[in-house]
């Protein structure tokens, strides 16, 4: 006899499982019969609101068939990754083999912090760790742990520089102790187009946004080896002390690579730890022509990578990389429940004792079946022909004297503004909303502020578009842009 809920959950039973395939072909259905043909529909917030209406909770189950309509209203105002014309973020279309792992991830919906939670999970995500930390050439005491994203792995790579620092200049345990007074002479360096999540870390760390030291950057958007030796001699003349070094491969507006080896010797004669936000970039390692602007990516202490941008996996998939694992020790604490001390002494891992999260998806399923999937020579042309693109962008922009290219890309970001002929209209003000009306009209492309002035953005992610379509797309902005310095 089963209980009235059998058939709202999967198990072996035949009713649980006609429920499930019923639920899962209608959702099927309506993603492959009804993705939008555009990138966006253009709809406002306030449209959008106007879009979901009725109540959230209704007293009585409604029928399948309302409910299927509601999902495909969503589908339908979405953001369609796969469409050329979405080419605003870091935030590329998902891998059909990621898709189906994910599918098998949340079905079976292990969690990652305990062995007893997720036996071949945490099995399986050491493994494709340990090949991470071999790929980038981290040594063997190097360990990790997947994230929720380059935000936590950046989060985590200061927060066990910081209390290594504390510990080594202190003889200090921040975990037991909370902060010391000296934390107040701690700072954090890294380049003025460093991820803006370095001085949210610094702010949850209690250190302080202005803790963090933003070095100079060449015309390329690099950090500046002699600016970040000034800057290191200058703590020293204040008597402050630094804790840690970011270097980024893979700028989130430029793509551009920090000069590791340079940056890793400064950390290394100071000892800094030294943090490598590579959180876009990492996917070089896969790659086949730009592999080596990575040298000196395995110089890091830590390393933040995602798997959700350049190697295409359904959000989140991350992680955080350790070249000395025994630094997780900042982290660890036990719970009875999960993590006992017994478990450790028989050699069992459970991995919330390298994690600031507790509940945790099994996000390595599906990098793992997508490296399986793809294999290595595809996986690295599709990287490369994202880098093509965006350098085919760039010839097309600065083939146009209406457009200026602020950088030379040298991954998929292309950065420019449109310049307007007639002097009373101000570029910056012209830009943002030129920007805004492409949004409305379903062109999805990215802004950002360089040096001050309103820029327009393209992020290349889908190696699928072709050199035609992303010609057809700059056509369009530039059109448009005519257009609407005809009517200011
Ligand atoms: C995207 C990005 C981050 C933040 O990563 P999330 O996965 O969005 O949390 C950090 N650093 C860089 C350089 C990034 O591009």
């Amino acid at each position: 006899m089963s209980s009235k809920f059998a058939a709202d959950f999967l198990t072996t039973d035949q009713a649980s499982r006609d429920a499930y395939r019923a639920w899962m072909s209608k959702a099927f259905e309506l993603l492959c019969e009804r993705l939008p043909t555009e990138a966006y529909s253009g709809k406002s917030p306030a449209a959008l609101s106007d879009v979901i209406d009725g109540e959230v909770f209704p007293q009585q189950p409604l029928p399948i068939q309302e409910i299927l309509r509601d999902l495909s209203t969503i589908i339908s105002q979405s953001i369609i990754l796969t469409h050329p014309n979405a080419i605003a973020h870091l935030h590329p279309p998902p891998l059909i083999p990621g898709l189906a792992a994910e599918l098998v991830t949340s079905a079976l919906n292990q969690s990652m912090d305990s062995f007893d939670q997720a036996p071949i999970g945490t099995i399986l995500e050491e493994k494709v760790v340990k090949w991470l930390c071999d790929e980038v050439g981290l040594g063997s005491d190097a360990a990790g742990i997947f994230t929720s994203g380059g935000t936590q792995s950046n989060y985590m790579g200061l927060l066990l520089a910081r209390d290594a620092c504390i510990d080594r200049h202190f003889h200090w345990s921040v975990q037991k102790q909370g902060l010391p007074e000296q934390a107040k002479k701690l700072r954090i360096l890294c380049s003025d187009v460093a991820h803006f999540t370095v001085e949210k870390s610094a702010a949850q760390l209690g250190l302080g946004t202005d803790a963090v030291v933003r070095v100079q950057t060449d015309d390329q958007f690099r950090m500046r080896p002699d600016a970040l030796r000034s800057a290191l001699r200058k703590l020293e003349t204040q008597e402050l002390i630094p804790m840690a070094i970011v270097a980024t491969a893979g700028t989130t507006d430029f793509g551009s690579i920090d000069p590791l080896p340079e940056i890793a010797a400064l950390a290394k004669s100071v000892s800094a730890w030294f943090h490598v936000d590579a959180a876009y970039g990492s996917a070089l390692l896969f790659s086949i022509q730009h592999r080596k602007q990575l040298a000196g990516i395995d110089l890091a202490d830590s390393l933040s990578m995602d798997f959700h941008k350049l190697l295409w996996q359904p959000i989140s998939c991350a992680a955080f990389l350790l070249r000395d694992s025994s630094a997780f020790r900042y982290l660890a604490l036990h719970a009875d429940y999960l993590n006992p001390e017994l478990h450790e002494e028989l050699g069992i891992p459970n991995l919330v004792t390298r994690s600031v999260a507790t509940t945790r998806r099994f996000d390595a399923l599906k990098l793992w079946i997508s490296l399986k999937a793809l294999g290595r020579k595809k996986l690295g042309e599709m990287i490369d022909a994202t880098i093509d693109l965006a350098a085919h962008a760039a010839r097309i922009i600065r083939s146009n004297p209406r457009f200026e290219l602020l950088h030379e890309p040298s991954l998929g970001c292309v950065v420019f503004r449109y310049l307007p002929a007639k002097a009373q209209l101000n570029p910056d003000f012209f830009n943002a909303k030129l920007r805004q009306q492409l949004f409305e009209r379903g062109i999805v492309i990215g802004h950002t502020i360089v040096r001050g002035q309103q820029c327009l953005k393209l992020t290349c992610m889908n190696p699928a578009v072709s050199k035609g379509q992303i010609g057809e797309l700059i056509t369009q902005v530039a059109t448009h842009a005519n257009k609407l310095e005809q009517l200011g």
